[in-house]
C-alpha cells in the first residue's frame, strides 16, 4: 500500500472532495485525521475503512479561517500522531457575484477560509515537516485561479494565492526534503457545484472536452500520487484535473 504508516492531515475531509481524499489515503493504508466544522456523516464507515486496510482515522473540528483554532488543531494532532507526513489543504468556500456587487464580507470570507487558512496550516505544519526532513504538501486551488471566471473575482483570487504560497513555499522547504504542491481541478460533482443552476452546469459542460463532469475519486487518486514517493522528484507544481477544460 502507497501510505502504509503515513500519518495525513486534510482538511475539510467532511464532504465532497476532502471526503474522497480520505477514503482514498484510508484505501492506501495511511493513518488520516480530517478537519471540518461538522464530522463527516459516514464517520463510522470511515473508520471501518481504516481498521479493514490497517491505518487509523480521527476526526478534529476546527474553522479553518480562524488562526486560532486551525493552529491549535495542527499541533495537537502533530502531539497525538508524533509527525504529520502529508498535509492537504482542501477546505474552501465560494461566495459568487459579480464585482460590482460583492460585499466585503463575500470577498473577506473567501480569502480568510481559502487561502488565509492555508497559510496559517503551513506555517505550523512546514516547521515540523523541516525538522522531520520529510514532507508532502498538497494544496487544493482550482482552474479558476489560473485562468479566471466571471462571477468568481474572490474565489478567483484566494485560489491563484495558493499557487504563489505554494510555488514560494516549494522553494524554501525544498533543500529539507519537503514537498509542496497544488492540484487545480475542474468541474467536479459535489455541493459546492451542485448548487449551479441546469442551464450553468450545461454551460460549464460544454466547455470540457471530455463531456463530462470529473468524479471527487477522480480528484483523490492524484492526491494519493503527491503523496506517496512515486512523485518524490516533484515540487513546487499545479497539476490540473479537469477533462481536459485547460490544455
Ligand atoms: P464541498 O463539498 O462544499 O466541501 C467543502 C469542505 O470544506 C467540507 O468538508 C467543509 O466542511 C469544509 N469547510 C468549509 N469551510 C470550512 C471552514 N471554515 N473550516 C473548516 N472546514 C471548512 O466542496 P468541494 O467541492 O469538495 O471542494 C473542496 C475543495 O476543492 C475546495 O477548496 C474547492 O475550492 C476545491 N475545488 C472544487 C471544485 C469543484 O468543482 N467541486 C473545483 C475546483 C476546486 P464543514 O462544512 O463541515 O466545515
Amino acid at each position: 500500500m502507497i501510505l502504509e504508516g503515513k500519518n495525513a492531515i486534510i482538511t475539510g475531509g467532511s464532504r465532497g472532495i476532502g471526503k474522497s481524499i480520505v477514503e482514498a489515503f484510508l484505501a492506501e493504508g495511511a493513518n488520516v485525521a480530517y478537519v471540518s466544522r461538522t464530522q463527516a456523516e459516514e464517520h463510522t464507515a470511515l473508520e471501518a475503512m481504516a481498521s479493514k486496510h490497517g491505518g487509523s482515522v480521527v476526526f478534529r473540528q476546527a474553522d479553518v479561517g480562524d488562526e486560532e483554532s486551525i493552529t491549535a488543531a495542527m499541533k495537537d494532532l502533530h502531539a497525538a500522531m508524533g509527525s504529520i507526513d502529508v498535509l492537504v489543504n482542501n477546505a474552501g468556500i465560494t461566495r459568487d457575484g459579480l464585482v460590482f456587487r460583492m460585499k466585503n464580507e463575500d470577498w473577506d470570507d473567501v480569502l480568510r477560509v481559502n487561502l488565509s487558512s492555508a497559510f496559517y496550516t503551513c506555517r505550523t505544519v512546514s516547521r515540523i515537516m523541516i525538522k522531520q526532513r520529510s514532507g508532502s504538501i498538497i494544496n487544493v486551488t482550482s482552474i479558476v485561479g489560473l485562468i479566471g471566471n466571471g462571477g468568481q473575482v474572490n474565489y478567483a483570487a484566494s485560489k491563484a494565492g495558493m499557487v504563489g504560497l505554494t510555488k514560494s513555499l516549494a522553494r524554501e522547504v525544498a533543500g529539507r526534503s519537503v514537498r509542496v504542491n497544488a492540484i487545480a481541478p475542474g468541474f467536479i460533482e459535489t455541493d459546492m457545484t451542485g448548487k449551479l443552476t441546469g442551464e450553468q452546469r450545461e454551460a460549464l459542460v460544454s466547455q470540457i472536452p471530455m463531456g463530462r463532469v470529473g468524479k471527487p475519486e477522480e480528484v483523490a487518486s492524484v492526491c494519493v500520487f503527491l503523496a506517496g514517493d512515486a512523485s518524490s522528484y516533484m515540487t513546487g507544481q499545479v497539476l490540473p484535473i479537469t477533462g481536459g477544460m485547460a490544455m
